[in-house]
């Protein structure tokens, strides 16, 4: 018979929980507070005392795109006067700005521009590639290497083969959304499904290329499919070993075609976070995007099963489209002030969760950080 002590004996004893433990947990009898007290101990098993977080910057080149998903209000026709297409000297700018700041790494994702070609979109990582050679380009999701593969009829794993050789460092978690098709066939019937989403990080994984893995939660979906899609990663995980982080990302309606759903709570967020925690056992991060959650929000989850808050960010676009009311950057004195009033210690990440040392001579990586 499951109960919450059958389950805080099995994250007692380093057992895994179950689909079952995992309903349970969402039930709203179960108290957010206990949820949040298990997660924390496995949170504090696996990174201790510490938060992380890094200097990061967004691109997103272009907001055209040919799916019509019903949760996104970043998109744009082609036609409309929202749309833009950034040039290199724009996406060059962008780069030497993220450089200037100090910046380790730039998370590039964007629309699916139907009139510009598979060469267009190598092209952008190359030119960054080589004019910044050090900033790690954490670069298109599975929804656009999907999107590559089928214009250019390649293979995903030559897709993933050119843009490594173009400078692509490592692939970002979203296009996840939620992946049963009784959610994820109403939100955005057309971009690859769960199937193709998990085999284009399966093969990425075999090609030694590290990725994120996401769940947009607070919409059509119920606790069946959010706990469904935490053990699909968490299977995929056994498998490859090549997820870093899990992020759970709370759904923002504002100007989207589900405009009439509330946004989750704060108290959904958490036990999202904390359930997400407990269920990915083979995660070494869990992530609280402060820009989705709200900067209270994330710090708090800090005690509920996170352990990294993100980054700095600058020109985030997509859910501030969607009416996130956060700022569109913190400095890094502010997130490791928040990470102390947490109770934390703040450790400044790369992308691959290497310590990073910053001297006045510049920065540098050193040893890996995932384990205490
Ligand atoms: S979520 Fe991505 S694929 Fe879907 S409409 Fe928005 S930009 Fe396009």
């Amino acid at each position: 018979m499951i109960s919450l002590d059958s389950i805080r004996d099995k994250v007692h004893s380093g057992e895994r929980l179950s689909f079952d433990d995992g309903m349970l947990l969402y039930r709203p009898d179960v108290p957010l507070h206990d949820v949040g007290a298990l997660a924390n101990i496995v949170r504090e098993r696996k990174n201790g005392n510490v938060a992380y977080y890094n200097i990061n910057t967004h691109l997103n080149p272009t907001n055209v795109c040919v799916y019509r998903c019903v949760f996104c209000a970043f998109r744009s026709d082609l036609r409309s006067d929202k749309g833009y297409l950034m040039s290199d000297d724009q996406i060059l700018a962008r780069g030497q700005e993220a450089t200037e700041m100090g910046a380790t790494e730039m998370h590039i994702v964007g629309g699916l521009h139907h009139q510009m070609k598979y060469d267009w979109y190598a092209h952008l990582i190359r030119l960054l590639h080589e004019a910044f050679p050090r900033l790690h380009l954490k670069a298109w999701t599975a929804v656009e290497i999907d999107w590559f593969s089928r214009i250019t009829g390649k293979s995903v794993r030559a897709v993933l083969e050119d843009m490594r050789e173009a400078g692509l460092n490592s692939l970002p978690g979203g296009g996840a959304e939620i992946f049963h098709s009784e959610v994820r066939d109403k939100i955005c019937e057309h971009k690859a499904d769960a199937g193709r989403w998990i085999e284009i990080h399966r093969t990425a994984h075999g090609l030694g290329l590290r990725s994120n893995a996401t769940m947009l939660y607070g919409h059509l979906e119920n606790s069946m499919h959010r706990i469904d899609h935490l053990i699909r990663l968490r299977d995929l995980q056994d498998e490859t070993h090549g997820f870093q982080t899990f992020i759970p990302l709370a759904f923002h309606p504002d100007n989207t075609g589900l405009s009439y759903i509330k946004k989750p709570s704060g108290l959904m967020d958490l036990r999202t976070m904390a359930i997400s925690r407990l269920m990915l056992d083979n995660f070494d991060h869990i992530k609280a995007y402060w820009i989705m959650l709200g900067i209270g929000t994330a710090q708090t989850a800090l005690a509920y099963g996170a352990d990294d808050l993100d980054g700095t960010v600058r020109h985030e676009r997509i859910y501030h489209d969607a009416g996130a009311t956060t700022p569109e950057t913190l400095s890094v004195e502010e997130i490791r002030r928040l990470i102390v009033e947490a109770g934390r210690e703040p450790i400044e990440r790369d992308t691959l969760y290497h310590r990073v040392e910053r001297s006045e001579a510049g920065w540098r990586t050193g040893e890996l950080v995932t384990a205490p």
